[in-house]
This record gives C-alpha cells, sequence and structure tokens, in this order.
C-alpha cells in the first residue's frame, strides 16, 4: 500500500483517443467511502466506444478514468461496513434514487445516473475510489473472475427480461464475450438447443468448446422461440428480427453505434406476435452474478485471453489482439 503523498498511477481519459498514462495523488476518501487496490478490470466495449469518442451509459466528461468492470482489495476505509483486507467486486452504476424512475424501482434509468469509469473515476487504475453501497464482498474467485461479475450482472439482467423454458430453440447472434455469457446463462437455465452465429473462427471454436449445439450459417432458414442479439450492427439486428419464430420473443442485448437504423418488417412482427427486449446495464443482479461465480454455477475463465497492464491499455482500446475475447487489465 502506498502512503499519502506517494505518487500512483492511473491512465487518463482526456478525449477522442486521448489516453494517459498519469502519476497522481493518491485519492482522499469522505466519510462511506473506501480505497481499493485494482486487482482486475476487464475492457468493455463501451470503454471502446468512448475512447472512440462516443458516449457511454452516461455522459462522459473527460478527464476522467474509465474502466467499469473492476474488483480489488480494500487498502484503506472510511466505511463501517467494510475492513482493510477485504476483497471486492465493484458495481459501477450509482443511483440517485430520488428520481422518478428510481422511486418505481427502475432504478437502471435513473434522471442523474453516475457511474465509475464512465463520468467517475474508475478501475483502469492503480487505486480507485469507491462508495460503500457499490462494493460486493468476495471471496472464493480469482480477481480477474470477479471482474467478470459486472458484465455478467449486464447479461443476466437482459435474460431476466425474458419468458425463458429450458425446452427453447434459442439463438445467440455474435459471440464475443458477451455472447459467450449469455450461452452460460442458459446452459444454467437448463436449455439445451442454443445455436449460435458468427463469423470469428476462434470464436466459434470457443462456443463449440463450452457446448454450444450448432453454429448456424447466414442462409439458414430455422426460426427461433429465442434470439439474443449481440453484435451491435445493422445486418445483426436485422437477421435477429428476421430469426424469430412465430411467438418468439428477442433480446437486442448489443450496444449500437447511435447513428445505426435497421430496416424491420412491422407486418411480420404483427404476424408472429413477436416480443421484443431492450436491456440496460445491471439493477440489482451484480450480488447474484458474484454468488454464481462462487458457487462455479457459472464458469467464464475461458472467456480471459488477454491479460495487460496500464501502459498497454492504449494499444488495447486501439486495435484487436488475434483470438481475443476478454483482454484484463492488471494496473
Ligand atoms: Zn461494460
Ligand atoms: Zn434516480
Amino acid at each position: 500500500m502506498k502512503k499519502k503523498g506517494e505518487k500512483v498511477k492511473a491512465a487518463v481519459f482526456y478525449g477522442q483517443r486521448d489516453l494517459r498514462v498519469e502519476e497522481m495523488e493518491l485519492p482522499v476518501l469522505r466519510e462511506g467511502e473506501i480505497l481499493v487496490r485494482v486487482r482486475a478490470c476487464g475492457i468493455c466495449g463501451t470503454d471502446v466506444h468512448i475512447f472512440n469518442g462516443a458516449e457511454g451509459s452516461a455522459k462522459v466528461t473527460p478527464p476522467v478514468i474509465l474502466g467499469h468492470e473492476f474488483c480489488g482489495e480494500v487498502v484503506e476505509t472510511k466505511s463501517l461496513l467494510f475492513r482493510v483486507g477485504n476483497k471486492v467486486s465493484i458495481d459501477p452504476n450509482i443511483y440517485c434514487g430520488v428520481c422518478k424512475f428510481c422511486r418505481s424501482g427502475k432504478v437502471q434509468l435513473c434522471e442523474n445516473l453516475l457511474a465509475l469509469g464512465v463520468n467517475l473515476n474508475g478501475g483502469f487504475a492503480e487505486y480507485a475510489v469507491v462508495p460503500e453501497k457499490q462494493a460486493i464482498l468476495f471471496e472464493d474467485i480469482s480477481f480477474e473472475e470477479a471482474a467478470l461479475a459486472e458484465p455478467l450482472a449486464c447479461c443476466l439482467h437482459g435474460i431476466e427480461k425474458l419468458e425463458l423454458k429450458a425446452t427453447d430453440k434459442v439463438l445467440i447472434i455474435g459471440l464475443g464475450p458477451i455472447g459467450l455469457t449469455m450461452l452460460e446463462i442458459l446452459k444454467l437455465h437448463g436449455v439445451d438447443k442454443i445455436y449460435g452465429y458468427e463469423i470469428e473462427e476462434f470464436r466459434k471454436e470457443v462456443a463449440r468448446a463450452q457446448g454450444i449445439k450448432d453454429i448456424i450459417d447466414a442462409n439458414d432458414d430455422s426460426k427461433f422461440d429465442i434470439v439474443i442479439e449481440c453484435a451491435g450492427t445493422k445486418e445483426s439486428i436485422e437477421m435477429a428480427f428476421e430469426k424469430l419464430e412465430k411467438g418468439g420473443q428477442l433480446l437486442v442485448f448489443s450496444v449500437p453505434s447511435p447513428r445505426t437504423e435497421v430496416f424491420i418488417k412491422p407486418f411480420e412482427m404483427f404476424r408472429k406476435e413477436a416480443r421484443v427486449y431492450w436491456s440496460f446495464v445491471n439493477p440489482f443482479t451484480q450480488r447474484l452474478a458474484v454468488e454464481l461465480l462462487e458457487s462455479k454455477k457459472i464458469n467464464l475463465k475461458h472467456l480471459i485471453t488477454h491479460r495487460i497492464s496500464l501502459g498497454e491499455l492504449f494499444q488495447a482500446l486501439s486495435g484487436k489482439y488475434e483470438r481475443q475475447l476478454k483482454v484484463i487489465v492488471q494496473p
């Protein structure tokens, strides 16, 4: 643990494609906050979007430290709930509790949403200040696995929207880290007719190794009771609508560019009596995500393909590695 006055490192985001690893003062805590020595922080598609100039779940206000999928060890505390040495997974989304959405239980739609790693300093740093409410204790998993609790929590919230039966025939479009996380959740629900659509060979291999039933190709004309779209392009979203069976349910889970427009045939959706859902962040699901990882009911270790330092973050946000799924920053 560094001492007061000593410098600590953080990757500070200053604006589009401007990220600098800097030395700064160890942050000072206020009442109800803990200081976390960050041990692992996953890179999310959202970090890449923000790095390239798009918005995050909340409006980004540089300079800010990005990274919202993180965990670490408590090294200092001004909270009665945590002790030095506790291992904590961080839920980055902070809700006001006062607005009409918070008051009606839809906290994720909070009008005053703050998010660590989006508009407040997050986990691409050696140390992070975290309000006690945002920290979830864990014990039996590695730090890099605990960093996957946040994206898992988002996926759990998405799946909760669906009326899911073990006998449903499901298609996951896009088998990146999110699509593959969806696969694990579906397996936990006892679903065995799980199909995928993916272009990248490496991702197909991983999905097969994890027990996906089959990978379909683009001109396959089968229909699915449930389609989970995790790719975020115009083509993938249009395909998702098109693949729906009568009475089917579609979960559009990806985060497309704000400029994306898609073409759908409402008459077709009417005939199918389709139900379509979108899903935003991780309300009330991160505790469950941590428990599922700790109990080994869900295993996501195979998603971690790269481990990098803060100094390598710029490069990681700028492009893609070979055979990449989840990249974990170890600050
Ligand atoms: Zn994320
Ligand atoms: Zn609110």
